[in-house]
């Protein structure tokens, strides 16, 4: 049986002595699409932090299609296909979009890929981008800089890409890109982890769910419970608090 391409195994992390995470079990199977919810402090980005390697794994293993990278610095893990796009977006704000997007053609996963994104594919999902290559990005909108996020982690080629609340400053109008790229990313068969607040985007866009509650997996909701989630106010309380 094919291995899923993003298995956590009772992973745990912290910051310094202080536990935040407790055996996270959870995986994302080949082009699938999952939602990690949580209210806010449930351990979240902590979670995304160690998948990514900013944050070391005290115990479990991160397994990538199969593989150990638990101990891989963050840029070994994007070589090797884990694409991410954290929350405070992490640009380089003198630098042009088109610095960025080529920049993350060069340094993009070293997987062999059939169909890879190409800078066009990125221009033709965000047509804002045709007329700005040439602006440093500190002069974008941060609904535009959501955008180059996301597009510089198309462009890097990942199996799998984790976004974390990348609805968060956004005008609902621009909500209707994020799912283009989610779409596109499934087309090209990329598996998804997305990490979102907003449960009617998770909906949206996501296959089945996890909820995470102070740092621990509190429920596995699959794909039939997961259609009906966003009716079901008794469960989201359950699952977001208050
Ligand atoms: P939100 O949706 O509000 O971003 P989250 O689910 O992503 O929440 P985390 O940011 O992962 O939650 O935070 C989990 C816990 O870890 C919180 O109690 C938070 O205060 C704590 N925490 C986060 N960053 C640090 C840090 N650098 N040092 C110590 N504690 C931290």
């Amino acid at each position: 049986m094919q291995a899923p391409v993003l298995q956590l195994d009772r992973v745990s992390a912290g910051y310094g002595p202080i536990p935040i995470l407790h055996r996270i079990a959870l995986q994302v199977g080949s082009n699938e699409s999952v939602a990690l919810i949580g209210a806010n402090g449930a351990g979240k980005s902590t979670l995304v932090r160690a998948i990514s390697g900013l944050l070391p794994v005290s115990e479990g293993q991160v397994l990538l299609s199969g593989q150990d990278i638990s101990r891989l610095a963050p840029h070994e893990r994007v070589a090797r296909g884990l694409g991410v796009v954290l929350e405070n977006r992490h640009l380089f704000g003198e630098l042009t979009l088109r610095a960025h997007l080529e920049l993350a053609q060069v340094h993009g996963s070293r997987r062999a890929v059939q169909q890879p994104f190409t800078i066009e594919d990125v221009l033709a999902l965000f047509p804002f981008m045709r007329a700005r290559l040439q602006s440093p990005v500190e002069l974008f909108s941060g609904g535009e800089q959501q955008m180059v996020a996301i597009a510089r982690a198309l462009l890097l080629q990942p199996l799998l890409l984790i976004m974390d609340e990348p609805s968060t400053g956004l005008a609902p109008k621009v909500l209707g890109h994020i799912v283009d790229a989610v779409q596109l990313l499934r087309e090209r068969g990329v598996s998804i982890l997305l990490v979102e607040q907003n449960v009617a985007l998770a909906a949206r866009i996501a296959d089945r769910g996890y909820a995470i509650s102070v740092g621990r997996v509190a429920a596995e909701i699959a794909a039939e419970k997961w259609r009906g989630i966003i009716d079901d106010e008794a469960l989201l309380r359950v699952y977001l608090g208050g």
